[in-house]
């Protein structure tokens, strides 16, 4: 065989090689596999170069892959010129006794990145050897766009679902506390954000309330210095805020870097704003501090009608659905029976698994439940005794002048009924506190106890009544 014929079969073989590798990468999607692909093959094809691949999009962190994020420095030029031209660059050097090819990984609408191969010896690349990577890199470059591209719409459609689920979740009429829980864990988990809050404008406007749902952090004294810096510039500027790495000149030594600040504004009134945060710095894309914004933007309306609608539920003294009686007229007639009667029981109910009768039958006929347990308990009570909403799917019953174990009757009774009684079945469990005058005691004491012997109740078996007598001390 000739040196030319050797030269030809070896072409041939590159050619093979090149229709198969370009095969293999355009029938990947995925990235990572994608670049892992291309390295496997580089170090196949060339066992003796070394070889990176330098990326313009956010690096992805292989330890065992040569990845490096290209960085714009003088001592990159020719990376720099491969990939802003699209052009192949070389940089031979004698001394160091290496020869370095940067190929430009070029798909159609723009460069990707540079693929680096590192010749440990200063000749200039044989033609054929610069047009074979140059066309393999144009290969994984357009794989690359296309990974890129399907990555990014797939992003996109979660996004979508996203809001489109938050909104059908928001428009179920759910408790303000139920939906903004949801709202945080969806955003925790969507964009990994460590710490996520939502807050109210107040009518005073100096003060923010916290609503339900934000993360504990929040109502810590270390995050006030950040609510209030927010809200500072919230209500000043009206506008959402992106920071990268938080260095607020009343922050020393910040905790949270990255920081996203979203108002909430309905009516083109300024509701409130939420905060998410998280300690890396730049952790947030852009993108998903639009999709914030937009998830944010399409709740607006449903909380605040939410909140609208609780807010007027405390106010009231009839709660609409189970026509028992308010909390707050419950509290008020509690407060009241303290200072006058000389004894009285307090029960609280809640119905057990309600969550799963919302979930198996829709919230109507779990709607139809809570009230058939609100029947029950008002044929079941004294004219002077009070039935109420409590909130949600707990309902309270408070006997004044009844000693204990007559209240606990009343309890017990409830219970079994409702398990009897009760289409679709469900049970509930009861918490029993009492007082008298014999003791000094509070208001929030009884209920304390009432709510930690419900707690007992659900945690030993539920369908029960627990009766709590003493407090538990708080240390
Ligand atoms: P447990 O036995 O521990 O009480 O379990 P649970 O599922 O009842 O408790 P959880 O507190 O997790 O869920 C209460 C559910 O009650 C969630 C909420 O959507 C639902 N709920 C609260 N208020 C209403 C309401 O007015 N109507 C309906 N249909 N559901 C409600
Ligand atoms: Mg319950
Ligand atoms: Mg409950």
């Amino acid at each position: 065989m000739d040196i030319l014929e050797c030269d030809l079969q070896w072409q041939i073989k590159r050619y093979k090689q090149l229709v198969q590798i370009t095969e293999t990468l355009h029938s990947s999607l995925d990235v990572e596999i994608l670049l892992g692909e291309l390295c496997i093959t580089l170090k196949e094809l060339y066992p003796d170069f070394s070889f990176s691949l330098l990326l313009s999009q956010e690096t992805y962190h292989h330890n065992d892959l040569p990845i490096i994020e290209l960085e714009y420095d003088s001592e990159n030029i020719a990376a720099i010129k491969a990939f802003t031209s699209g052009e192949i660059q070389f940089e031979y050097s004698v001394s160091a006794e290496h020869a370095i090819i940067y190929a430009p990984l070029k798909g159609k609408q723009c460069t990707h990145g540079v693929l680096q191969v590192v010749a440990s010896y200063s000749t200039e690349f044989p033609e054929y050897e610069i047009e074979f990577l140059r066309v393999l890199a144009g290969a994984a470059g357009s794989s690359l766009e296309n990974a890129y591209h399907y990555q990014q719409s797939r992003q996109e459609i979660s996004n979508l679902q996203l809001i489109n689920e938050t909104s059908h979740c928001l428009n179920s009429n759910l408790r303000l506390i139920d939906t903004m829980t949801y709202m945080s864990e969806r955003i925790i988990s969507s964009i990994n954000a460590q710490e996520v809050g939502f807050f109210l404008f107040t009518n005073e406007q100096t003060e923010v309330k916290i609503l339900p749902g934000s993360t504990p952090y929040f109502y810590t004294q270390q995050a006030k210095i950040y609510i209030d810096y927010l809200k500072g510039k919230i209500e000043l500027e009206k506008n959402p805020l992106f920071i990268g790495d938080c260095n607020l000149h009343n922050i020393k030594n910040p905790r949270f870097h990255s920081i996203l600040a979203i108002p909430m504004i309905q009516s083109e009134k300024l509701q409130g704003f939420s905060i998410v945060m998280h300690q890396k710095p730049f952790f947030f894309s852009f993108d998903t501090f639009k999709l914030l914004q937009s998830l944010i933007h399409h709740s607006s309306l449903a909380l605040t009608n939410s909140m609208l609608r609780e807010e007027l539920e405390q106010m009231i003294i009839t709660d609409h659905l189970t026509k028992l009686h308010s909390r707050k007229f419950l509290d008020e007639k509690i407060q009241r029976s303290m200072k006058e009667s000389e004894e009285g029981t307090f029960i609280l109910l809640d119905i057990d698994n309600f969550k799963e009768i919302n979930d198996t039958y829709g919230h109507q006929v779990g709607d139809k439940v809570l009230v058939q347990v609100a029947n029950l308990i008002k044929r079941n009570i004294r004219e002077e005794d009070i039935g109420a909403r409590w909130g949600g799917e707990e309902l309270a019953l408070y006997l004044p002048g009844v000693p204990l174990d007559k209240g606990v009757v009343v309890a017990e009774r409830l219970v079994k009924k409702v398990s009897e009684t009760s289409d679709p079945h469900i049970t509930v469990s009861c918490g029993v506190s009492y007082w008298n005058k014999e003791r000094i005691d509070a208001y929030n004491f009884l209920f304390k106890r009432a709510d930690e012997a419900l707690y007992i109740a659900k945690e030993s078996g539920k369908n029960k009544v627990v009766i709590q007598e003493q407090n538990i001390k708080v240390s």
